[in-house]
């Protein structure tokens, strides 16, 4: 998981040989001061990489072409910095199989009034070379992100790494590797769904395998491992005083379980998983620390065979990378509705990952009353307050909808002493009513992810790479309104879908 390199954004600038060598030579000079802006920023998650200055159809469809093919590459910036005649584009942006990003501005961020003349005019076109780009993109049906202001505006870098972080979790997504152990909890429907049209859509190949291959490297843990992450446990947590005494058993039991996973992952390529408690085999501890500590690294993970929900916590992961903000697997699970703003608290049987914590969460063992094994240990928290965002993909039959609610997360109202699961409370928006008025409408899931790391935009930015259907909910949002969205995306993606 953590082997990969840097992400790659190639940034390509249009020009014409028109302009001759001297003028395509400051093109090439200010196209560098651009990237230099966006990338000293700081904020940009990916690296830009310059290409040449691009005046013709075959340099600018090799490039496209170079960028399908090579693994670096997450995605394309363009920007037209002169007038680049758009014809010599077709070819190319049809070719490209990466998300696209065109950028629409200009070197100079104040028009010098005094000295202006055509020069200065020949040099700073972007403002029609861009449109002329808009035009062709927009002729030929490719899906892109447009972003217009100046390199130096921080709102403008911020909406290029909402896009570079949708782009790199897209990338993850395309080439991810899912193993569920054991198939769907028994007669759930909205955890189910097409994993052969997944595979298409967003590249994610999904695959059962029987828990006692599992169950296997767990038993064949040695001593010595499980001692080391014991005592790396007891570092990381406040360690239950019985889990270091009477029940000590239980915790190294855990910690197998998470040596023997890790392994089963790290060997098969896969980066997520789902488990199912009616299908434990051999397994004496329905895994929970262990899934816990794993999504803490990255991975995607869903309960009760739940593969749509682990693929898309393993994208947001990787979209949320290095912001030093939580992304979880999560399930709405109870209602305050009063006194004061309605909330829900969401939480899961164990499974809540550790990277939204609000404090260095207490590692516990209590009974677990489904799944008939030994009690499970687990790490017991509350989620971090603040903005965040819950996503959720349901297959509707036809295709997928993604569906997002803005929330904020808050502390709860009082501790809660007897809850023995890390759990996040949160009001969403609009009110409670309209959010699970809206979401229950739309179909959505009740498995979802949270996250703190990313916003909607990137959310929004992630669907539009997949070309799939994304309803938002959020402080606009009319229960009427969002029903009626609902009925127009119905016939609109019926018929962009053909015959
Ligand atoms: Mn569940």
């Amino acid at each position: 998981m953590s082997s990969e390199h840097k992400p790659q954004l190639w940034f390509l600038t249009g020009s014409q040989a028109l302009y001759g060598e001297e003028t395509l030579a400051q093109v090439a000079g200010q196209s560098s001061q651009i990237q230099q802006l966006l990338a000293g920023s700081g904020r940009i998650s990916a690296e830009l990489v310059g290409k040449p200055v691009l005046t013709g159809p075959a340099a600018i469809r090799r490039v496209m072409l170079e960028a399908n093919a090579d693994p670096a590459c997450i995605g394309v910036i363009a920007w037209m910095h002169t007038f680049s005649p758009a014809k010599m584009w077709i070819t190319g942006l049809d070719a490209l199989r990466k998300p696209l990003l065109h950028l629409h501005t200009q070197l100079n961020e104040t028009l010098p009034w005094r000295s202006i003349d055509m020069d200065y005019m020949n040099l700073n076109q972007a403002a029609h070379g861009d449109r002329e780009f808009g035009y062709i993109q927009t002729r030929l049906g490719v899906a892109r992100k447009t972003v217009a202001g100046h390199a130096a505006d921080p709102s403008l870098v911020t909406r290029i790494d909402d896009w570079a972080r949708a782009a790199t979790g897209h990338n993850h997504l395309r080439s991810l590797r899912l193993a569920r152990f054991g198939d769907n909890m028994r007669d759930v429907a909205v955890t189910d769904g097409d994993k052969v049209e997944a595979e298409l859509k967003f590249g994610v190949s999904v695959n059962t395998y029987g828990v006692n291959d599992l169950v296997a490297l767990v038993d064949a843990v040695s001593d010595s491992a499980v001692a080391t992450l014991v005592a790396e446990y007891a570092d990381s947590y406040v360690l239950a005083p019985e889990l270091r005494g009477e029940r000590h058993e239980s915790l190294r039991y855990a910690a197998r379980i998470e040596l023997g996973l890790r392994q089963f992952l790290t060997e098969g390529g896969f980066g997520a998983f789902t488990t199912n408690f009616e299908d434990l085999g051999g397994l004496r501890q329905l895994p929970g620390l262990a899934v816990q500590r794993l999504m803490a690294d990255g991975y995607g993970f869903g309960g009760e065979g739940d593969w749509k929900t682990s693929a898309l916590l393993a994208a947001v992961k990787a979209m949320g990378r290095g912001t030093g903000r939580g992304t979880s697997f999560m399930e709405d699970y109870t209602y305050h509705f009063g006194p004061g703003e309605a909330k829900i608290l969401g939480a899961h049987m164990l499974e809540v990952c550790p990277s939204i914590a609000a404090h260095r969460p207490s590692c516990e063992i209590h009974p677990l009353g489904i799944g008939g094994r030994e009690d499970p240990v687990r790490l017991v928290f509350d989620a971090a307050p603040g903005p965040g965002v819950v996503v959720g993909l349901s297959d509707l039959g036809d295709r997928f909808r993604f569906v997002a609610n803005e929330v904020e997360v808050v502390s709860p109202d009082e501790p809660l002493p007897n809850l023995p699961v890390a759990r996040a409370v949160w009001k969403p928006a609009p009110s409670l009513t309209t959010s699970a008025e809206s979401w229950i409408t739309a179909g959505a899931p009740h498995h979802t992810v949270l996250s703190q790391a990313v916003g909607t935009d990137t959310i929004r930015d992630f669907t539009h790479m997949l070309n799939v259907e994304l309803l938002v909910i959020d402080h606009d949002t009319t229960t009427a309104a969002f029903g009626d969205r609902i009925r127009w995306n119905q016939a609109y993606y019926r018929l962009a879908q053909g015959f």
